[in-house]
């Protein structure tokens, strides 16, 4: 893939990009991203939703970009009436994001779509040989070798926006990547960190939804109450920067300080550290390789203390160790594990199943489905995914 994380680059290179285009706007990594351009000054192309209409209407008032795209067409309907006063031209449907991605050609974009949808819009970004600023994990979980296969093709530059995966690329700087030994996947442990699986029957959703250092969307809050969330992350980072899953080790880091850490083949370990804060992951892939004062807050280690580091338990947390089987088994896998992985959370949101509910149905689904290993193709891939669907739904 064209991260280009290790190449010497140009001093001047880099800096503010001329426009911007937020996929996902209304979300938790979307309004943060809008923060960073309103900061900066950068002018919106496009903003993108599901059915917020009005998150979109007041972003829209607030924003000014020239397009916005609802996936869902009633919902674009709506917001055309209510942005009639307006010259921000509306559309709707998936086709139409992919199409408007396309036509607004930003020199950045921005997706920070929840879970599988952001795929087929993560490859309209990667045609256009721009940079495409990647929070959209689950592209990369059941997509991975396409995405870099287009991304390759095209030249795009995709620099990850996942705390994680903008920490890793940034530690990969300080070596060549022949010499890397192993990378050091940093976890909070979420709000269930050392809980046992007796203990874990018994939590709620409110309970799930109380992150201990990060304020996020539902979905991926819940996820990384499963530690889910971090196996996806172990796909992620393996696609992203070419390593075997099983050179990525989790560590348990409940400060979140620290975002993750290179080890290097004479033992240094380069890591990288900051506040938890998402806008100056969002800043760093805007900027590349410039950096710019922010709105981050400085990091004060004093105030921080100690910093504490625990081996997850894989018995408690069987999703994180069934997302390494699942990319080993490769092809469509990933994608059944990111599906069924969906429909359970969204059961466990709207309260139907309990906690660890949500693994019993994934794992059970990937193991019926562990046939897609052999699902090469995007529409493959879509059809691995479907099945998932169907199969964990029908689980729960
Ligand atoms: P949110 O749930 O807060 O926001 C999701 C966004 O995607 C919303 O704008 C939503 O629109 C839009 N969306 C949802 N479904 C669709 C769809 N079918 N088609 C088009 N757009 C859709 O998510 P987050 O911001 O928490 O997460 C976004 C991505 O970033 C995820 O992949 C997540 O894993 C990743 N990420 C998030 C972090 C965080 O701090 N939140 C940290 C690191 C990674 P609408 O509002 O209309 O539903």
């Amino acid at each position: 893939m064209n991260t280009a994380p290790y190449a010497a680059r140009n001093e001047n290179e880099g800096g503010l990009p001329a426009s911007l285009s937020v996929l996902g706007a209304t979300g938790s990594v979307g309004r943060q991203a809008l923060e960073v351009a309103a900061e900066h000054k950068i002018p919106l192309d496009l903003i993108t939703a599901n059915v917020d209409v009005s998150g979109m209407e007041a972003l829209a008032r607030a924003y000014h970009p020239r397009f916005c795209v609802m996936a869902d067409e009633g919902a674009a309907r709506d917001l055309a009436l209510r942005l009639s006063d307006t010259p921000i031209a509306v559309r709707g449907g998936n086709d139409a994001l992919c199409d408007a991605i396309r036509e607004a050609n930003s020199p950045v974009t921005v997706n920070a779509i929840l879970g599988e949808a952001g795929l087929l819009p993560t490859l309209a970004c990667v045609s256009l040989g721009r940079r495409l600023a990647l929070s959209n994990k689950e592209s990369l979980v059941v997509a991975g070798e396409i995405v870099k296969a287009e991304a390759k093709k095209s030249g795009c530059e995709i620099i990850p926006v996942d705390s994680e995966h903008s920490a890793i690329f940034q530690c990969l700087h300080a070596g060549r990547k022949s010499d890397v030994r192993s990378i050091l996947l940093t976890a909070s442990g979420g709000p269930f960190r050392g809980m046992t699986r007796e203990q874990l029957e018994k939590v709620t959703l409110r309970d799930a939804l109380a992150h201990p250092t990060w304020k996020m969307g539902a979905k991926i809050t819940v996820d990384s109450a499963t530690m889910m969330n971090k196996g996806f992350e172990v796909i992620e980072a393996a696609h992203l920067f070419d390593v075997s899953p099983d050179a990525i080790r989790v560590v348990v880091h409940p400060e979140s300080i620290i975002h993750s850490a290179v080890e290097y083949i004479d033992s240094a370990v380069i890591a990288q550290l900051s506040s938890p804060d998402m806008r100056l992951c969002v800043q760093y892939a805007l900027t590349y390789p410039a950096r710019l004062p922010g709105l981050s807050r400085e990091l004060d280690l004093f105030s921080v203390g100690t910093l504490n580091f625990f081996a997850p338990d894989p018995a408690a947390f069987p999703l994180l160790p069934l997302a390494y089987r699942a990319m080993k088994l490769g092809g469509g896998v990933p994608a059944v594990l990111n599906a069924s992985n969906e429909v359970a959370v969204a059961a466990f949101l709207r309260e139907k199943i309990n906690f660890t509910d949500i693994s019993r149905t994934v794992s059970e689904t990937v193991e019926r489905l562990t046939v897609y290993k052999n699902a090469k193709t995007v529409e493959e891939l879509l059809d691995a995914d479907r099945e998932a669907r169907n199969a964990a739904a029908a689980l729960l």
